[in-house]
């Protein structure tokens, strides 16, 4: 007898078990199915956010892609029609020049001088259109050959000097015994260190130097650009190398363009293409070292 009632209060347990069970594995489906919806809703909505930044990116990058092609092309029309009406209005019929030839000669010189500077702008910023499309379409091709990184900053030194404004300071810290050589495609690398070196100028006072720097560590060959510009937070680090992205609240203080936020994003691509690296190393208010890394000639050879 007293076995059957325990036998009896068993099966109840047992049942009581199952129902609790089958309780508990309804409340964690119920629990799962939930945590799901949170996020896939999640999800969606992040996938908006992306798609609206991207938006934003998009259309402020074709005002300012636009503004960009069209300022030049207004001034090289304007200096052009100027150039036109100054040789009609001031040459006399009999082909002599009443203001004298000397002052001809002047004005048309300024006028051609400031019209091939627009027209650099232009290609500058056309090319930097074309590399990110042959990026994107993976079409960018690297012509290697060892190069000596030395020779590649002094060269850009020399040419960039014509370009600045003479009292801008560039100073140069590299080993002036040895070469420092890489396997690169020379053409690439010196845009990289122009780019580095035209944002360190374009964000930095005159007044404060820019310095490049070429270091040999293990393995690889260091180039690194020093300015004392604005610094940039450690939140827009890595924002900056991506495509169309500028900072906001970082204005420029040489020149008159705005860039397309692209330069950085075409340099990191033709870095990574040599199995290279770059960075920055930066704080807001204490300027900011871009760098970049390539393999080392004996390492790659
Ligand atoms: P762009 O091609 O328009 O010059 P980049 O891709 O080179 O643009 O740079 C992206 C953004 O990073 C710039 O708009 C600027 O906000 C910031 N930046 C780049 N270089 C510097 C620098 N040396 N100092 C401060 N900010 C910089």
């Amino acid at each position: 007898m007293e076995s059957k009632k325990i036998i009896w209060w068993l099966l109840r347990l047992l049942m009581l078990l199952r129902v609790c069970i089958s309780i508990f594995f309804d409340v964690m489906a119920l629990f799962l199915e939930q945590g799901a919806m949170q996020q896939k809703q999640l999800e969606a909505r992040v996938h908006i956010l992306a798609q609206q930044e991207a938006r934003y990116r998009m259309n402020e990058f074709l005002s300012i892609a636009s503004h960009e092609l069209k300022t030049p092309l207004t001034c090289i029309k304007g200096n052009i029609q100027l150039l036109m009406r100054y040789f009609k209005h001031g040459m006399a019929k009999d082909g002599t020049c009443p203001y004298g030839t000397e002052h001809a000669f002047v004005k048309a010189q300024a006028l051609l001088e400031r019209t091939d500077q627009q027209l650099t702008r232009l290609t500058r910023v056309v090319n930097t259109l074309l590399d990110s499309a042959r990026i994107q379409a993976n079409t960018l091709d690297l012509f290697l050959e060892v190069c000596d990184m030395c020779a590649l900053v002094k060269e850009v030194v020399q040419e960039r000097h014509h370009h600045l404004p003479p009292s801008r300071v560039l100073d140069v810290d590299m080993p002036t015994d040895r070469p420092a050589l890489v396997m690169a495609d020379a053409h690439r690398v010196k845009q990289v260190i122009v780019h580095y070196l035209t944002n360190a100028h374009k964000f930095s006072s005159l007044d404060s130097p820019i310095i490049l720097q070429v270091r040999e560590e293990e393995q690889v060959v260091r180039v690194l650009v020093h300015d004392e510009g604005p610094g940039i937070a450690l939140e827009e680090q890595k924002s900056i190398w991506d495509c169309f992205y500028r900072v906001p609240d970082i204005p420029v203080v040489n020149g008159t363009e705005i860039g397309l936020g692209l330069g950085l994003y075409v340099s990191k691509m033709i870095i990574e293409q040599h199995r290279g690296q770059v960075g920055v190393q930066s704080m807001p208010g204490a300027g900011s070292i871009f760098w970049f890394t390539l393999p080392a000639a004996q390492y790659t050879l």
